[in-house]
């Protein structure tokens, strides 16, 4: 076996699982969906508390609702209805929780020079990278809440949140309540 940079990672690995107990297929603990931002200052598990089984994690640039997203988040509806129908409130599945933060890297694509670039080089479309700044945390938690909620994908049993992490001070500040789609 080589040294890699995942060789100190594997070690924390074979910690945890001396220690490890499997926890079986069910509905999420906690009964939210978190969808967060990809940065690494913004591990949900460590800033929410999340033990294992406690809660789907979908995590992207930004945090964004994304054509992806809604996918997934209608696939483990109807995944939670197939499995779990009768445990818990049957006109309820779980609730989305989307967390925007502070000092996100995508708001760099706010600036029309810097979207430009970073359009050229990676060859992604301008116009995608644009829509997934998040230059003012409150402001688009907001329009992916609104999204989410208007998308017919969306199961009428999900209800979303918005919700805004201030890198500086570690605390999470509810922007929006849940709220089911009409
Ligand atoms: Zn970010």
């Amino acid at each position: 076996m080589t040294m890699t940079r995942m060789t100190p990672l594997l070690e924390r690995n074979e910690q945890f699982a001396r220690n490890y107990t499997p926890v079986p297929l069910g509905l999420p603990a906690t009964q939210t969906l978190i969808l967060t931002c990809l940065d690494h200052r913004v591990d949900p598990a460590i800033v929410l508390g999340l033990q294992l089984g406690d809660a789907p994690v979908i995590r992207n640039a930004g945090g964004r609702v994304t054509e992806a997203v809604i996918g997934d988040i209608a696939y483990l509806a109807f995944l939670a209805e197939q499995l779990f129908a009768g445990q818990g409130a049957p006109d309820k599945l779980f609730e989305v929780a989307v967390i925007h933060h502070t000092q996100c890297g995508t708001g760099f694509l706010a600036d029309d020079n810097f979207r430009h670039q970073a359009a050229a080089a990676t060859g992604l479309d301008e116009a995608a990278l644009g829509a997934s700044a998040v230059a003012d945390p409150h402001v688009t938690v907001k329009a992916d809440v609104e999204r989410l909620l208007s998308s017919p994908l969306l199961s009428p049993k999900v209800s979303v949140s918005g919700h805004v992490y201030d890198i500086d001070t570690g605390r999470v500040t509810t922007v929006l309540d849940a709220r089911y789609p009409q």
